[in-house]
């Protein structure tokens, strides 16, 4: 587009700031430059960068400021008509080329692939189209709705339920994982011990005013992209700083982003008006459990530590064998300062999350041969870091050479890649991306993103962590009960193990009240500094010591403690295991799923674009229509047979025998995805028509409810089908 806008021009473009110089005698204007570089054809191109793009626009942008001066110019000096017009049009085409090129840096700003005014007019048809087909409707919608709260519709629950059997089939029993199903309403010490109570914040800002809510990070986010996105005339010492802000986003202290919003100016964005400091938000809903009102509990902002407080029970099932996992699908619950983005961000929504207990010392898992060959979009931290996009990877080489941590983690990453894919993703749109390491937790081991991407951008969907012994730790020292494993040893293993025994008399004698600060700060003393101390008080008879919890140093002597390596026979090792954590957002996969599922196709009059779902047999909310192709008696009969067959089949189907034609009812159902039609037009045979293909097989009324569960349960392609049956040429055809 761009490239015929320029060509067309009827002047010449270039790249370097334009001097119009007006010719006294000939009284004809002239653009000159310094250097001519006229606009190449790489700068054309569609991958032109976005450097090479604001450059340019720069440059044009300073033409048509000195163009707009020649205009004025002559005007105050009231120069003939025609040298004004002409001057004029000059700076009317200087404009439009401006625009053209502000128009490709806006689309190559915003996406690959596309402008954000493209991707929005598409996701509007694909949310038009699920609104009014009752995949999802935004609840409570009679009373106005409450932001973050949606329903799913008929199709819609028929898909979720879909999709978590698949998760169940693909997942659980693949693994023989221990599925669980914990209360919503959980008492606050849990969540006090999983650190959520403390830190599972969002930074918030007030409109000064009104009082609305917004996320901080959200409004710094999005004046920065819109800067990059629609003011062509930005320096690039401003493009630099404002990219560095969207990358360091996270890391921001609730102070930096506070300043930042003054320094931008950034108000509310309803009203404009100014905006508080920000401030943490805990994202918990609270309530409290029981009528008294003396037991704080929250509703839980994940499944994942119902699973960690029955680890003892669970580990107990399974026979005191590692590794197993524990699965959990249920709702969580987040207060989400200004949830947008439909479906992606909501207050209420389905997770379905995995804890894989582990052997921190092994690692490796023995299925990961079975998925080691898989290569796939990764993005790892060198890429993300050097400014690069993401690659394909060989899964099995990514373990190898440590780019993926460990088996377990690359096991879990390339199963979460099948399951993606299976349901419909788009493979080119998904990829795994490395968390860098300012994102993890600190106990942390390593963490992978699946994303995908939408209208929206690029989509945390799935997010699959190495969290190491941190959850077990933190709820053994809030319980006071030990979540650990044992490693029983074939034969006793003799080791030598440091020995600390504080003499409580004497440090009683000594420290009377602090005597049991004393005691815990000696015993709590690792080898390296045991042996230390040990050597002091041999070689001095007395040592300094600080201890934590009384805020201040004490004396030590000899006689107080005693410490010692002594040999002992141990028959088993005890350790508190890792977990590695893959942790499923529902709703976002589906509503990606959606996206990518989404095409239009011409009516067969070509006067109109009909709305087609291209789900997978196994997710697609109904899996078969069927039609009696005429208004009659007797195929209505023949109709309600093979609906009997389908439901004592277990397929879910609609038969339709109002008669309308035929090809308005197949629009009608391939705008909900129904993948096959069964149309009858005789009494003994029918056809079965595929959806995205349109092509139509006959099949005799007593086999057809089989040969639909066959290819719906996914036991046979629709390829593999087509062979078997003669296919049907003089289809019924669509609208
Ligand atoms: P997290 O525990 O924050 O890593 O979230 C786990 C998964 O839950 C993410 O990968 C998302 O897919 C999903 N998720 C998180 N927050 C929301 C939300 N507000 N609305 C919908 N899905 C969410």
């Amino acid at each position: 587009m761009l490239a015929t806008v320029l060509r067309s021009s009827r002047f010449p473009v270039y790249s370097k700031p334009i001097v119009t110089l007006f010719h006294p005698i000939c009284r004809r204007f002239y653009h000159l430059s310094a250097v001519y570089t006229p606009l190449t054809p790489q700068m054309d191109a569609a991958d032109a960068s976005e450097e090479t793009l604001r450059g340019v626009l720069a440059e044009k942008q300073a033409s048509v400021d000195a163009q707009a001066g020649v205009v004025r110019k002559l005007k105050a000096e009231a120069a003939a008509k025609a040298d004004i017009e002409a001057a004029v049009e000059s700076l009317k085409a200087l404009k439009i080329e401006v625009s053209a090129v502000a128009k490709r840096l806006q689309a190559v700003v915003s996406s690959s692939g596309g402008g954000s005014g493209d991707r929005e007019a598409f996701r509007q048809v694909v949310v038009n189209t699920l609104e009014r087909r009752l995949f999802y409707i935004p609840s409570f919608k009679i009373y106005r709705g409450v932001a973050g709260l949606y329903d799913y519709g008929p199709p819609g629950c028929a898909v979720k339920s879909n999709v978590l059997s698949l998760w169940r089939q693909h997942f659980v029993l693949e693994e023989n994982m221990l599925e669980v199903d914990c209360p919503c309403v959980t008492p606050e010490i849990v969540l006090k011990a999983s650190g959520h109570v403390d830190k599972f914040t969002d930074l918030m800002v007030k409109d000064e005013k009104t009082g609305s809510c917004y996320r901080a990070d959200h409004l710094l986010k999005d004046f920065c992209k819109e800067k990059l996105e629609k003011d062509s005339t930005l320096p690039s010492v401003k493009v630099a700083e404002l990219k560095h802000i969207l990358a360091v986003l996270d890391d921001l202290s609730t102070e930096e982003l506070g300043a930042k919003l003054k320094e931008y100016g950034i108000t509310a964005p309803d009203t404009k008006n100014p905006l508080s400091d920000p401030y943490p938000f805990n994202l918990m809903f609270q309530t409290s459990i029981g009528p008294s009102g003396l037991s704080p509990g929250y509703m839980r902002p994940e499944t994942a530590q119902g699973i960690f407080v029955n680890f003892k029970d669970l580990y107990y099932y399974n026979g005191y064998r590692l590794p197993f996992a524990a699965a959990q699908i249920g709702q969580a619950f987040r207060n989400e300062i200004s949830p947008r983005q439909g479906l992606l961000r909501v207050r209420e929504f389905t997770l379905a999350e995995i804890e894989h207990f582990v052997d921190p010392e092994d690692k490796s898992h023995p299925k990961f041969v079975d998925v080691a060959d898989l290569e796939f979009l990764m993005f790892p931290r060198e890429l993300q870091l050097s400014g690069e996009s993401a690659k394909l990877i060989n899964l099995g080489e990514a373990v190898r050479k440590g780019t993926i941590n460990n088996e377990t983690l690359g096991y879990f990453i390339g199963r979460v890649y099948l399951f993606l894919t299976r349901l419909g993703i788009d493979k080119e749109r998904l990829r795994f991306r490395q968390h860098l390491p300012n994102e993890m937790a600190h106990y942390a081991a390593d963490c992978w993103d699946a994303e995908i991407e939408c209208s929206y951008g690029w989509i945390e969907c799935v997010g699959i962590a190495d969290r190491s012994a941190y959850d077990l730790r933190a709820h053994t020292d809030k319980s006071g009960v030990s979540l650990v494993a044992h490693e029983t040893y074939p034969e006793p293993r003799e080791v030598e193990k440091l020995v600390i025994t504080p003499s409580k008399k004497e440090l009683g004698l000594a420290f009377k009240g602090n005597q049991k600060m004393v005691v815990e700060a000696l015993e709590a003393l690792n080898q390296a500094e045991a042996l230390e101390v040990k050597a002091a008080l041999e070689s001095k008879g007395e040592i300094e010591f600080g201890v934590c919890t009384l805020g201040k140093s004490v004396i030590i002597k000899k006689n107080m403690v005693s410490i010692s390596m002594e040999k002992k026979k141990e028959h088993q090792r005890v350790f508190t295991p890792s977990v590695i954590e893959p942790s499923f957002g529902i709703g976002r996969i589906i509503y990606c799923l959606f996206e990518h599922s989404f095409y239009t196709r011409p009516s067969k009059s070509d006067d109109e674009q009909l709305n087609v779902f291209r789900f997978p047999p196994l997710v697609a909310p109904i899996k078969c229509t069927v039609f009696p192709l005429i208004k009659s008696q007797q195929f209505d009969e023949v109709a309600k047979i093979i609906a009997r067959s389908l439901r004592s089949n277990g397929i879910s189907h609609i038969i339709d025998i109002t008669g309308t034609s035929i090809g308005k009812r197949y629009a009608r159902t391939d705008e909900i995805g129904v993948p096959f039609a069964i149309t009858v037009d005789s009494t003994s045979s029918v056809t079965i028509r595929e959806r995205d293909s349109k092509e139509q097989i006959r099949v005799s009324i007593d086999e057809v409810a089989s040969v639909v569960k066959e290819v719906a349960d996914g036991q046979s392609t629709w390829a593999d089908i087509m062979w078997r049956f003669p296919t049907h040429s003089a289809s019924h055809v669509d609208d």
